[in-house]
């Protein structure tokens, strides 16, 4: 404080890129904005005065007033969705105000989404309806609480104006924080141009960005490529960590930073059934729960082919390097997703047997019905209490099923040398107790909506924001929906 820099210490990196990069446009202002929410510890993380922006905040993150040092723009991106090449896509309701450089060093994207038309909006009004960026501020920040790699919500406002959908809603402005807004489609775009110069500047931005380690390896953009698939295979498995399901896995919505973005028809589910699909557009299952690290795979193959050309001058030795390294993602992503599992359910040490004893307790928790986050969660106190089994078995539709089980996971715990208090604390540190779950979310949105009361925006908010501890006076966000109380599909 005391310093004269601006409320936004803007360094703009991405607008210095050639003009075929991103359209240059301002955000269209709204009628009335009146600013939900601001996240001011992120604020303060990315070193805004966040004081100052508060009092401007409805102007500032509604689009009406434009920061100094901001220079305004839509980046341009192609991308498959559900497997068809569109090759013009692009911000088409989202303007990138600029970057700042955080208290760790890092440069981060500030985004606002929904905040008017741009020249990749095609029919879209450019808008966003408060549903589903509530849906995102909630879900975005109780995955970063979460320790789940993802973008960062650092406002929300109402805009004032109506949006049509099928219905009249109410518009909002979503403001979303990123490490970068770069995709696996930011490449598609110029490499389904034939402009490979672009992705060759491309891929240099983001090796300068996001993987300054690969400037010194002998094949950097074959480094990319292995760098960016070993961080999608550690983020989905991740996701299968904590029950979550992206719902729409197209290339534009894949980051090459790793982190989880686009939080359309996301969902976490409740019981657990590999099979699990929320969103209303994914007819075929193409981005069920269990599909997801295949897709991530399909994705990277996509990366893969714009890049492929930079590995070697001889074409089939530059296809193979790009296969190995496609094919070393299946074993990273399994590796990672053991290490997690076997956290779940309390292990240090890693036995032949063990993925087998992990899909046996995930067999009969998809039989049982049982609620995948309280599953685990309660797992953590049978291990140092065989008394809360009861509980635990409580959550399957045939209770004794799981004994045998029990008993096969306690000769395997008797080989590890900890104490059982210490081994149920650190289950308690990965399985978490609270999720933003569907029906909650579902009420939070209802609520604001049809009362204008984000009390329940502002509750789901607080208690996810501390999901591996016991909030007793919030168990009842523990708890699964009750039958009518269920979310059966979400919507984008
Ligand atoms: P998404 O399904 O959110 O990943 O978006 C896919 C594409 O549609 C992106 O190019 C978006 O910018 C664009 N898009 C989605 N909604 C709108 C909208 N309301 N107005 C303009 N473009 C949109
Ligand atoms: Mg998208
Ligand atoms: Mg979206």
């Amino acid at each position: 404080s005391g310093s004269a820099t601006a409320p936004f210490p803007f360094d703009n990196s991405y607008a210095r890129l050639p003009a075929n990069f991103y359209a240059r446009v301002e955000p269209t202002p709204v009628a009335e904005p009146w600013l939900i929410k601001l996240n001011r510890p992120l604020g303060e993380e990315l070193r805004l005065d966040v004081a100052a922006i508060e009092r401007d905040g409805a102007a500032i993150f509604s689009g009406n007033t434009v920061p100094s040092g901001a220079d305004p723009l839509a980046m341009a991106y192609a991308g498959h969705q559900f497997g068809t090449f569109v090759p013009q896509l692009g911000d088409g309701r989202a303007i990138l105000l600029g970057e700042v450089i955080d208290r760790n060093g890092k440069r981060r994207d500030i985004q606002l989404k929904g905040s008017g038309q741009t020249p990749y909006s095609r029919r879209g009004d450019g808008r966003a309806a408060l549903g589903p960026v509530l849906r995102e501020y909630i879900i975005s920040e109780a995955m970063h609480a979460l320790g789940v790699p993802t973008t960062r919500a650092l406002a929300a406002t109402v805009t004032g104006q109506p949006v049509y959908r099928e219905q009249i809603l109410p518009g909002a402005v979503f403001t979303r924080v990123a490490a970068s807004h770069i995709r696996v489609g930011t490449f598609q775009f110029f490499a389904a141009r034939g402009d490979m110069d672009s992705v060759k500047a491309l891929a240099d931005y983001v090796i300068d960005r996001h993987y300054p380690e690969l400037k010194a390896d002998e094949n950097p953009y074959l480094g990319l490529l292995k760098a960016v698939s070993a961080r999608q295979a550690a983020l989905i498995a991740r996701w299968l960590d904590v029950g979550f399901i992206h719902g729409v896995m197209n290339t534009d919505n894949m980051t090459i930073s790793g982190e989880t973005i686009d939080f359309g028809p996301c969902a976490f589910m409740d019981a657990y059934d590999p099979k699990k699909v929320f969103s209303s557009i994914d007819q075929f299952g193409r981005y069920a729960y269990a599909n997801q690290p295949a897709i991530g795979q399909w994705n990277l193959a996509r990366l893969a082919e714009t890049l492929v050309t930079l590995f070697d001058p001889t074409a089939d030795v530059a296809v193979n390097l790009a296969n190995d390294v496609l094919g070393e993602y299946g074993t990273i992503f399994q590796n990672h997703w053991l290490d997690g599992m076997r956290r779940k359910i309390g292990l240090t040490t890693a036995e032949d047997g063990d993925l087998e004893l992990v899909q046996a307790l995930l067999a009969l928790m998809h039989r049982g019905g049982a609620d995948f986050t309280l599953t685990f969660r309660r797992l953590a106190s049978s291990a140092e209490d065989a008394g809360a089994d009861v509980e635990l078995a409580k959550l399957f539709q045939a209770p004794e099923a799981l004994a045998p089980w029990l008993a096969d996971w306690r000769r395997r715990l008797e080989r590890e040398s900890r104490q059982p208090a210490e081994r149920a604390a650190t289950m308690r540190g990965v399985n978490p107790a609270f999720i933003p779950r569907n029906h909650r979310v579902e009420q939070a949105i209802e609520a604001a909506i049809e009362e204008a009361d984000f009390s329940l925006f502002e509750a789901l908010v607080d208690v996810t924001s501390k999901p591996y501890e016991d909030q007793p006076g919030h168990a009842a966000y523990a708890e699964p929906p009750q039958p009518d109380e269920e979310v059966l599909q979400t919507f984008c």
